[in-house]
């Protein structure tokens, strides 16, 4: 019967046709009722390796399997055992759980999909229909990065700010909240965690101007247990009611200065990733973002640490009191979140056990916290960072390098707002004793934007942000290609110092899994999958696939046979904002891939078809060089950040260049203004761009798409 939804569904056109594994495989019976799956068996979890009960794989979050049936002596025969075509070619950066037999993923626009784990068989799938409106209010692509599994629920958050409960047996929605207020620019990408009978879950926004917190709901009922706010509000409001207003009045108020805060938006902070239980000492660990505006002239007359931006909050899970705080980058002004991962373990420190956070964050320090007090134990830099000289441990601050905050002159800082570790999964095997982090270092030159001007749901950075067009010399353009790198980097925590790496040739690779069976696991944006020896780094095993990889694997195990599995798709923000510097890219739908000793499935054809650039003529356009210098800025201000640096697109969202609308005015003005496309996350830009601007931006792109004509 089962069977029989299914091809009534692929005939509907509904689903696309993943599970391809060899038919032998089809015969694994999925349970048909989740067990129970609670705080303690989630705190338990490194008992049960074959499973991967929540986000970071147990409650620590250090992403290893205790797993080595797959292992450094037999990886060479790691082969594909099923794959599951998404419908979508936005970014996938979900990491899956596997929980009693079935997978729960979740694609690009805060879809959930459960699969059968051994053979990848759909058992169901929910879309919360996010308006396509909401695309514009993600800075960064409209990913999501997972689920989480409590008491038989599935619990998503929405691009739109949503927070939803879903029935795990069969993909119900059982609740729905709005965490954000919907009228302001909040997003919802990174994965909830569930604890103690509380759903947490944070939000986005920074980049265009919100006020960041995290909340915490009851995961039976979804009503609001608690919700701290990572910044303060209007010094001269009443306090917000929220758990956080004593932490806000007593610290953080006179960090603030002036009231630009407030007029910008709400300071950021914003907590989008990294939400923790730590069952040992029952905290949550909170890494909130950067500020809003990035550039602390404008937010806070260049004055005051700006509490708790960029910080490592440490909460009460069952009141949302606070505990502790430790600022990694005091008057944030970078970008420089702290959002990154937090891993939780017990280290050898000078002879003593201790319970500690790793963490490494965009700003390039690693930092080894002490999770009792947030005390710094130890931070050295595991990129060249070159903002700061060191972290003075004494008062846990960074001593700064002079004029890296571009107040008069612009600074090319050596790590930029990508970060030297972004969202991208680390994992820290306590075998090795390793922490395995996706690192990389892409420059960005820092300037003060001096024609800023605050507008409401529009990027709001007041640094200057892909306005100077890029070298054409092509030496030139190598040398910028040469100062994107990225690495596979083994970091020995205790002795703060590199043991291993292994270049890569791009940045943006996708985070890491350890296992047991000595090996490292990571894909890569060159469409690879691959897997290293863990403790030397040695290339063991690589697969090719259609795709990059951007997120992290999971290891589990089904019958007795270990899987590893992983989702491909690019996206996220640098390839929506990066330039494709060596020529147009085609970017095929996402989907799961799982992997198992002497699997032998086989991925179809890629058949992605380009399209053919739309020119000048085509266009019937002559644009004068003032039309186009007027084009490339609109350019520039409104479509960069999604469609790439001067419409070089990466090919995660539509290569300007080849639109068929370019010929044809009416059609453009009809997309580019009345937004058409607007289901499809492309808005109407009406309000914000005129007619006249909309021809402006068509006859810069047609000039663009010449630049494909003569390739
Ligand atoms: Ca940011």
């Amino acid at each position: 019967m089962e069977r029989r939804a299914l091809i009534l569904l692929v005939l509907a056109g509904a689903v696309s046709v993943g599970g391809c594994g060899t038919p032998l495989e089809q015969t694994a019976v999925p349970p048909t009722q989740p067990s129970v799956t609670d705080t303690a068996r989630i705190a338990a979890a490194d008992g049960e390796p074959d499973q991967w009960l929540t986000h970071g794989g147990t409650y620590l979050e250090q992403r290893f399997s205790a797993l080595d049936a797959i292992n450094e002596g037999n990886v060479s025969e790691l082969g594909l055992a099923w794959f599951f075509d998404f419908d979508t070619h936005r970014g996938q950066e979900s990491t899956p759980l596997m929980v009693d037999g079935v997978i729960y993923v979740t694609s690009a626009w805060s879809k959930v999909f459960a699969l059968d784990a051994a053979t990848g068989r759909e058992l169901w799938r929910f879309d919360p229909e996010v308006p396509g409106e909401a695309g514009y209010d993600a800075c960064c692509d409209v990913v999501n990065r997972g689920v989480a599994f409590y008491e038989g629920k599935v619990f998503v958050g929405t691009i739109d700010g949503r927070l939803i409960a879903l029935d795990a047996a069969n993909g119900e929605p059982l609740w729905s909240v709005a965490t954000t207020d919907p009228s302001q620019p909040y997003t919802i990408t990174g994965a909830p965690r569930a604890a103690k009978g509380k759903v947490f879950i944070g939000n986005g926004g920074a980049e265009y101007g919100v006020r960041g917190y995290v909340s915490a709901y009851d995961a039976a009922t979804g009503e609001l247990d608690w919700r701290f706010y990572t910044v303060p509000g209007d010094p001269d409001g009443p306090p917000d009611g929220a758990a956080s207003d004593e932490a806000l009045a007593s610290q953080a108020a006179a960090t603030w200065h002036g009231r630009a805060y407030l007029d910008y938006g709400g300071g950021g902070g914003t907590a989008w990733d990294a939400i923790v239980y730590d069952p040992e000492l029952d905290q949550l660990y909170v890494g909130t973002g950067n500020g809003s505006p990035w550039n602390h002239v404008y937010r806070s007359e260049g004055r005051g640490d700006n509490l708790f931006l960029s910080s490592i909050l440490a909460l009460d899970p069952d009141t949302g009191a606070y505990l502790w705080h430790y600022q990694e980058t005091p008057g944030e002004t970078w970008d420089y979140t702290a959002t990154q991962q937090i891993t939780l373990a017990t280290l050898d420190i000078g002879g003593q056990p201790t319970q500690v956070i790793l963490h490494a964050p965009k700003n390039g320090f690693f930092y080894v916290i002490e999770r009792r007090t947030g005390r710094p134990l130890s931070a050295e830099k595991f990129v060249p960072a070159n903002w700061a000289e060191r972290i003075d441990l004494n008062t846990g601050r960074p001593q700064e390098t002079p004029g890296a905050r571009f107040e008069t002159e612009p600074f090319l800082a050596t790590v930029g707002g990508t970060g030297a570790h972004n969202w991208q999964p680390m994992s820290f095997s306590p075998l090795t004793g390793l922490v395995y982090i996706p690192a990389q270092q892409v420059p960005f030159l820092y300037a003060k934007d001096e024609k800023f001007a605050y507008r409401p749901g529009e990027w709001n950075l007041s640094v200057s942000f892909n306005d100077v067009p890029l070298p054409v010399a092509p030496e030139a353009r190598e040398a910028i290609k040469a100062s994107l790198q990225g690495r596979l980097l083994a970091w020995d925590p205790v002795a703060q110092a590199e043991a291993w790496r292994v270049e890569h040739e791009a940045p943006w690779n996708g985070g890491t899994l350890a296992t047991a069976g000595n090996l490292v696991f990571q894909g890569l944006t060159d469409h690879s999958f691959r897997a290293y020896r863990a403790d030397d780094g040695e290339p063991l095993w690589s697969y090719a696939l259609q795709n990059a990889i951007i997120t992290a694997p999971i290891a589990y195990a089904v019958g007795g046979e270990q899987f590893i599995a992983v989702t491909a798709g690019n996206g996220g923000g640098l390839p929506l904002s990066l330039a494709a510097l060596d020529g147009p890219k085609l970017t095929p739908n996402g989907r799961l891939l799982a992997f198992r000793l002497g699997g032998a499935a086989r991925l179809p054809p890629f058949a992605v078809v380009a399209r053919p650039p739309v020119t000048l003529a085509q266009a019937g356009l002559t644009p004068s060089p003032a039309e186009l210098e007027a084009g490339f800025a609109l350019f520039a201000r409104h479509c960069s950040a999604c469609h790439g640096t001067e419409a070089l697109s990466t090919g995660v969202l539509p290569d300007l260049r080849t639109a068929p609308a370019l010929a044809d005015a009416a059609l453009w003005r009809a997309i580019v203004l009345d937004g058409v496309m607007t289901a499809k996350g492309m808005v109407g830009f009406a309000g914000k761009l005129d007619a006249t601007e909309a021809e402006l931006l068509r006859g810069y792109l047609a000039k663009q798409a010449e630049r494909l004509v003569m390739n």
